[in-house]
């Protein structure tokens, strides 16, 4: 026998007994002739008094951090107990021991706060796999695994896989693809998602099918995604928006009531993608706070005169506000005390090229009830008090107006919202805000392609009233510049995405199960008759055997995870990650084949001849 009990086990009431432990050495502390060693497994940490009748000598010199010991002995009460460890009660006065394994001194300390850096625990990721810290993020996510496979289990959903080697049909991300030795010149593609393959499951009849799978997209990385990643990837028949909005609420509310214990009795909020742009400006908006967005440019006339209370009132005019295309305003709680310094640099902060503003304007709402603005130029008290009330300020608040351009402004006045929220606090962590954005549009024009994209997928149905737009409009644009004015602009989709806290953690759609109106989808989207049958033929002919109503959604289960796990980053919630290269330091992948197995695959070497 290697162990009686694992090292997180032993307490008070196990005094007396003798036991055998297996573990790694975390610590080894000698005091004159006796030895604390703590000895560490998945469980916990169990300290272990070598010296004092041992049966056998210790050899300390001979142990050090890391090696594999195994040790039987006595639990006894210890003189120093320790609160902070569950076993902090209790320790093992060794008896005899074993070195199971010895082990080099590693290259960082595995404790909680580790002297290694991000590139040397992931090449030594199977040591970084012993701290405590990354040990709870897989304990975490296999959490959040088994609770969505229990609901979805008890929904009577069957859990099917699809295939991994499939055909490449980019569209929307790159394809990653695997040559196919048996098949000279030709490739596979790894899967992006598995949704042709659950569209099919529906037609064959499986009416709820869900996976817990691996996706690959050849991205690039930029900030926290991953070349392959996890979904919770699910599709049902027979349904419309609306069942499948309950049943995922569901889900999501189930995993937080068993993984977080917190308990969502009220419908989730629903909002229009429409609205999310115009409140928060953005399609994954962070509600734990307020902060709205007010669009000024209504109260801004031509004239130079502005609207308050429905009325027209004074203003000299200002020229920036008077030409803008949007003029986008929030009003920042109990902020108007900032200084200069603070409006300065929060300014440059909206001028960086990533923001890419050319200004900031404010409206400071003292306390005392008067006002004073970056522009008091051009506006009276009067005036100011009424821009303050269209951006709906309280006294005390700080009102930050930015005008320009309007997708760049909304974006711009989105980011600014976030930013201020994280510094004055407001996106706390352990609070959790979950909604779902409704109405898409189906389509997004893109002025690199000409053409337009679907975006969701191509495969999700517009609402039924707007198919007639899609059937009876021309997708061609003449004037690329002037897509937001073709009919296509207003078709929406019945698309939703669900929201927590700022990052979108799920997104589906009811499908088309139409042949004719798929064809009419791939038209929309420039493929000619002959490219929509040889990429998806085997979809379109599937359509002909009574395909059946069907709509699904996926749920992105890194970064789910990682969000339960209060952590920016989705690489701490998953065992082998990538780094932001599409790197695997560890293995040191990707990395050049030989020669040989080249040509196996018929492929030409395009390493320099030496
Ligand atoms: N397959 C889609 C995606 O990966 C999700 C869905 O529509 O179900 O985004």
């Amino acid at each position: 026998m290697y162990r009686s009990h694992t090292c997180g086990q032993l307490r008070t009431a196990d005094e007396g007994k003798t036991v055998i432990l297996a573990g790694w050495v975390q610590t080894v502390r000698k005091f004159g002739s006796i030895t604390f060693i703590d000895l560490r497994d998945r469980y916990g940490i169990t300290q272990l008094l070598f010296g004092e009748g041992m049966n056998e000598n210790l050899n300390e010199d001979s142990l050090s951090r890391e090696y594999v010991l195994q040790a039987e002995g006595i639990v006894q009460l210890r003189n120093n107990k320790n609160p902070q460890m569950l076993t902090g009660d209790i320790e093992i006065k060794v008896q005899r021991y074993k070195i199971l394994n010895k082990s080099i001194t590693p290259p960082f300390t595995i404790q909680d706060d580790t002297d290694g850096g991000d590139d040397l625990r992931m090449k030594y990721r199977y040591l970084d796999l012993r701290r405590n810290e990354v040990k709870k993020n897989l304990e975490l996510r296999y959490a959040v695994n088994r609770s969505a496979r229990n609901y979805l289990h008890e929904n009577q959903f069957i859990d099917i896989e699809t295939p991994f080697l499939i055909k490449s049909t980019p569209e929307g991300a790159r394809d990653f693809v695997v040559p196919s030795r048996m098949n000279a010149g030709q490739f596979y593609a790894l899967p992006q998602s598995p949704q042709t393959f659950k569209q099919l499951l529906m037609v064959s009849g499986y009416d709820r099918y869900y996976q817990i799978v691996r996706c690959f997209r050849d991205e690039d990385l930029r900030a926290d995604r991953q070349p392959e990643f996890t979904q919770i990837d699910c599709e049902m028949s027979f349904v419309e928006q609306e069942d499948i909005l309950n049943m995922f609420e569901g889900m999501v509310k189930s995993i937080f009531k068993q993984v977080k214990g917190v308990e969502y009795s009220e419908e989730l909020p629903r909002i229009s993608w429409e609205e999310a742009m115009w409140v928060y400006g953005s399609d994954k908006p962070d509600i734990r706070f307020g902060m709205k967005i007010a669009n000024l440019k209504s109260a801004f006339k031509k004239d130079g005169r502005i609207i308050a209370k429905g009325e027209l009132v004074n203003g000299r005019g200002f020229g920036i506000f008077q030409q803008a295309e949007t003029i986008l305003a929030i009003a920042v709680p109990g902020c108007s005390e900032y200084t200069r310094k603070q409006l300065d640099e929060l300014t440059d902060w909206v001028k960086r090229p990533q923001i890419g503003m050319q200004g900031l304007a404010y409206i400071k709402c003292n306390v005392d009830g008067s006002f004073k603005s970056s522009f008091d130029k051009f506006f009276g008290s009067e005036d100011l008090e009424a821009i303050a009330e269209f951006a709906n300020a309280q006294p005390g608040d700080l009102v930050l107006i930015l005008a320009g351009l309007e997708e760049r402004t909304r974006k711009a006045i989105s980011d600014l919202r976030l930013e201020l929220g994280q510094r004055l606090g407001f996106r706390k962590k352990e609070e959790y805000k979950l909604l779902w954005v409704l109405d898409f549009p189906l389509f997004e024009y893109s002025g690199e392609e000409n053409r337009w994209v679907a975006r969701h997928h191509p495969f999700t149905a517009p609402k039924p009233d707007h198919i007639g737009i899609m059937i009876q409009n021309d997708p061609l644009i003449e004037n690329a510049t002037d897509y937001l004015n073709h009919p296509y602009a207003t078709i929406k989709a019945n698309a939703y995405d669900m929201v927590l806290n700022g990052n979108e953690i799920g997104g589906g759609s009811i499908r088309i199960y139409q042949r004719d109106l798929q064809e009419k989808m791939f038209t929309a989207l420039g493929m000619s008759k002959e490219e929509a049958l040889h990429k998806f033929g085997f979809l379109l002919g599937a359509f002909e055997y009574g395909a059946p109503p069907h709509g699904g959604i996926a749920f992105g289960f890194d970064r789910l995870c990682s969000i339960l796990g209060g952590s920016e980053s989705i690489r701490d919630f998953i065992a082998f990650p990538k780094n932001n290269s599409g790197r695997d330091t560890m293995l040191d992948a990707p990395s050049t084949i030989d020669d040989k197995q080249l040509k196996e695959l018929a492929i030409e070497s395009s390493a320099p001849k030496s």
